[in-house]
């Protein structure tokens, strides 16, 4: 049977379309990494995961476009499953309000998904507004009492907002732009929101961590593009929205925030020094992606020799069913073999097998069951110090293997 192509590639690049692309890395062909199966038996379809950068305006960014249909429809992320996230819902939303000139502003969120960060804004007075593609989780935060629209955010959805609600006076965009072929649309979209008042707030992955900290897990067909500060900041200036501040995410491992606002204000202190930090480490080159495209391949070859070796005497469990997690081990070739299970926090993934490594995902309470007389490897390192004090308080005794940033590591 002939599978139905999910992918189309590009010949030039998404934001300035040129021709002359690069390639730094390979991951090879790869199921979309929340593709979670309940049988085996179902066919799983495949993409290529090639990273490549643009010559001419130094943007990294995917070969192959996945149908978002296919990619978010029923996105299986539900926020506040992660309890780091959601204490940082309570600061972001105060560093967010701080900087806001308007009382009780409108607040805006794309791609809100269940809702956690805007319920921080609403506990604070704000009316707030959900836009996610996600139909059953749109339809859940609006059940709990986040009102939120189940769509694509683009400039049709922009003016839809303004013709039956009020201005926004915030508008937050987490970890998505990155995420859109369109991606002129909805920035066209993020500007036409806010008036000369009103600001943007923009997370995203940042590529340094992703270069530095070899982060290639966080490669997935969701993350079409890997911005640095500069890249991201040329692209908004298009539609006249220009960076003033800059905060540091405790998640992700390597998010940053950028603020931004249509009138030229003055850039903070920490926005020019990241930028200077940005500008000296010479990580928008070509040879910086390339060593990072050879360092991936010889840590994932390091990573499977550790993990194998473990395996001889039993299986490991795994912990984290993330996106991370599939792109890692379909690029190592970690797999059910030495793989026994994947514990993950979230209950929609109980019960589901994870992308071509076909590992069953179990609760946390099942994973500790089977945790016994055996080591673990832990696929959601970027939540390391809140999972390891978790485990070792439930009395798990056996070796923690880390696998990034940088270098494997064992506690
Ligand atoms: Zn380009």
């Amino acid at each position: 049977m002939k599978m139905q192509s999910i992918f189309t590639g590009i010949d030039a690049c998404r934001l300035c379309l040129s021709k002359n692309l690069h390639p730094v890395l390979d991951l090879g062909s790869q199921p979309p990494a929340n593709s979670l199966r309940e049988d085996l038996s179902e066919a799983v379809s495949e993409a290529p995961l090639e990273l490549v950068r643009c010559d001419d305006c130094s943007a990294i960014q995917l070969t192959a476009t996945v149908d978002p249909a296919y990619l978010f429809s029923q996105y299986v992320w539900v926020t506040a499953t992660s309890t780091t996230a959601r204490s940082y819902s309570e600061t972001y939303c105060a560093e967010v309000l701080k900087r806001s000139v308007v009382e009780s502003p409108f607040v805006v969120e794309i791609a809100s998904n269940d809702g956690t960060f805007l319920k921080q804004f609403k506990s604070e007075g704000c009316p707030v507004l959900g836009v996610d593609p996600a139909q059953n989780i749109a339809a859940d935060a609006s059940n709990a009492g986040i009102p939120t629209w189940a769509e694509f955010f683009d400039i049709t959805i922009a003016k839809k907002v303004l013709a039956e609600k009020q201005q926004p006076n915030i508008v937050m965009a987490r970890n998505v732009i990155p995420h859109v072929k369109e991606i002129h649309s909805i920035v066209e979209g993020l500007s036409a929101l806010v008036d000369d008042t009103g600001m943007v707030v923009i997370e995203f992955h940042y590529a340094k961590a992703i270069a530095e900290e070899l982060h290639y897990d966080s490669i997935y067909h969701e993350h079409l593009f890997y911005f640095s500060i500069k890249s991201l900041c040329a692209l908004f200036a298009q539609y006249e929205l220009f960076s003033f501040d800059i905060l540091e995410s405790p998640i992700s491992g390597g998010s940053l925030v950028l603020f931004f606002s249509h009138k030229e204000l003055d850039p903070s202190m920490a926005l020019r020094d990241l930028i200077e930090i940005e500008e000296l480490s010479g990580f928008n080159n070509l040879s910086t992606w390339q060593d990072f495209g050879v360092k991936s391949e010889k840590h994932a070859q390091s990573l499977k020799s550790i993990v194998a070796d473990y395996a001889k005497n039993g299986k490991l469990v795994a912990y984290g069913a993330s996106a991370r997690s599939s792109t890692l081990m379909n690029f190592a070739g970690i797999s059910a073999k030495e793989i026994d299970c994947v514990v993950d926090r979230n209950p929609i993934k109980h019960g589901l097998y994870t992308p071509r490594t076909n590992i069953p995902i179990v609760s946390y309470e099942e994973g500790l069951k089977k945790l016994d007389g055996k080591h673990l490897l832990l696929l959601a390192w970027n939540f390391e110090e809140e999972i390891v004090r978790d485990l070792r308080a439930s009395g798990f005794k056996g070796d923690i293997i880390v696998p990034l940033p940088n270098e494997v590591h064992i506690r």
